[in-house]
Formats: structure tokens, sequence, C-alpha cells
């Protein structure tokens, strides 16, 4: 269960955190988010995320991964800068696998984790993130949340928003923690909960996407003005309102037509998801 008395993030709420691009806007001001995703085994994690960055309004996103996911996200999204260059925030970790990472790979994810700009660390990253200095936001699901907390030495919590904060707390980090209602809290004691979207959402791929919509965002305000890890709560809770809402809309459009029109909510896919 999640108190009572814990925000629960709604529309009006998101719309603070979204800001529209103005005549004054050029690319860098409305952010540059890098992506580090994706493996040879799970080379589609690569293109959903870069494809939900596009998709949430960020000004440039670099992609840094394998040849193989490199062209799948090139083939699907042409403008996506494949040079290292500078980013506002980094993606690190979806559709990775810490057990096959090479020594390479994994002292590049330290060099980024103990730099300045913030890091959106999912999946495969989460076993390197005890200790970074950069201002953080993990958002592991269940199972993850278990092991981070096991590595942190954190026994059982009384329900999962008191979880999500006591990670937050051991961590020195923005949690977001994903399942049907999303809980996000923060070293401080700030936290939130979102409806997550519609239970369609428990299928491969949707985690992948809402790291790359959380990475735009994190770029974005970072780009207008840097923050700390506290402000990383409510750009957290902006994308898994975001991407909730994205997912209502993809089940929409996926239920045109069916059963003369009645049935909003057919199945989706993550896709779906980041092209809503
Ligand atoms: P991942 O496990 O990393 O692929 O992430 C799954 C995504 O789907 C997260 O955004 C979850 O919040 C969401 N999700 C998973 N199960 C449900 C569910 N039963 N209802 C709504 N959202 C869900
Ligand atoms: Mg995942």
């Amino acid at each position: 269960g999640t108190d009572a008395w814990m925000t629960r993030w709604a529309a009006a709420d998101a719309a603070r955190c979204l800001r529209r691009p103005t005549a004054a806007d050029d690319k860098y001001s409305r952010g540059v988010v890098g992506l580090r995703t994706g493996s040879d085994a799970y080379p589609g994690a690569a293109v959903l995320g870069v494809q939900a960055a596009w998709r949430t309004g960020v000004g440039m996103v670099r992609y840094l991964g394998p040849a193989g996911a490199t062209a799948l996200v090139l083939a699907r999204r042409p403008e996506t800068v494949t040079a290292d260059g500078r980013v506002q925030a980094w993606v690190i970790g979806s559709g990775t696998d810490a057990a096959a990472r090479t020594a390479g790979e994994a002292a590049v994810l330290a060099g980024i984790l103990a730099g300045d700009m913030p890091v959106v660390a999912d999946a495969g990253a989460l076993d390197l993130v005890i200790g970074a200095a950069a201002p953080l936001v993990v958002t592991p699901h269940a199972g993850e949340h278990a092991r981070l907390r096991a590595l942190l030495g954190l026994g059982p919590a009384a329900d999962r928003a008191a979880s999500a904060r006591s990670t937050a707390a051991a961590l020195g980090a923005a949690v977001l923690l994903k399942g049907a209602e999303t809980v996000i809290a923060t070293p401080a004691g700030w936290s939130a909960v979102v409806d997550a979207g519609p239970p369609w959402l428990a299928t491969a791929g949707t985690g992948d996407v809402l790291a790359g919509v959380l990475g735009a965002l994190v770029a974005g305000r970072w780009a207008q003005r840097p923050g700390t890890v506290e402000d990383l709560g409510p750009v957290a809770a902006t994308a898994a309102w975001l991407h909730g809402r994205a997912a209502v809309l993809a089940a929409a459009q996926a239920g045109h037509g069916q059963a003369g029109g009645a049935q909003i909510g057919g199945p989706i896919t993550a896709l779906d998801v980041a092209d809503a």
C-alpha cells in the first residue's frame, strides 16, 4: 500500500515540469541526452530508448553503443548523433546485462557515474550505482529493487513507498520504483505515487521507453538550469506520468475499429508507447 498523504502525481503536476520550445530556443537550450544502452543480446532496447527520448521533446539525442544497436537506431531515427560529445543527462543500462559487460564498458559507465551530469541508471547499470557522485535517478522494477537493496545491505520495509524512501536515503539518489503504481522517492524524503498506466505496459521493452522519456526530461531541465538530486524527483514523477499517459493513448489507438469502436485498449507494445 501507499500512504494517503503521498502526492499522487497528476496532469497539472506534470504540466509544471514540462516546457514548450520558444522562438529563443536552439537545440542545445532544449537539452542533449546521451544514451549508453542496448547490447548485442538486447539491441532493441537502444531503439526504444532513443525513440522515446526524441518523442519526449529534446534538442538532441546521442547514442553510443554496440555497432549492431547503432545501425538499428540510425535506421529508425537518422537524426540521432552517434558521435560522443557534451550532454546534459545520461541514460545507462537499459538492455544490458551486468554479467556480459566488458571491463572497458564498465570503466566508461563508472566515469559517467563519477561525473557532474545527471544519470538515469536502469537495468544492467544498477549494480554500479553505489557511491556515484553524479545526481542520480535509478529506475528498478521490483526484482531489480530487491537486488539493489541487498547490495545496500537494506532489509525488508513496511511497504513499497517506505522501501523506495529508504533506498533513496541509503543510496543518496532518486528512486523510481516501477510497478502498476510507480513510487518515486528522493534522499531528503520527498515522495510521490504515479498511476503507471494500463496493465498492457506489463510487456518487454516498456521500461526501456520510460528510461528514454526520463533522460530527455532531465536533459531539458538541466539545459535550462542545473539542479540537484532532489530536482530529479518531480522530473521522474513527470516521466512516469507521461509514460502512463502515452500507454493510455497507444491502447486507445490500438482499440480503434474493434467491437464497433467501443473497445478502448487493445494490446500494445513498447514501441506503440514510444510512438504515442
Ligand atoms: P520494465 O520491467 O523495466 O520493462 O518496466 C515495466 C514498465 O511497465 C514500468 O513502467 C512499469 O511501471 C510498467 N508496468 C509493469 N507492470 C504494470 C502493470 N501491471 N500495470 C501498469 N504498469 C505496469
Ligand atoms: Mg527494464
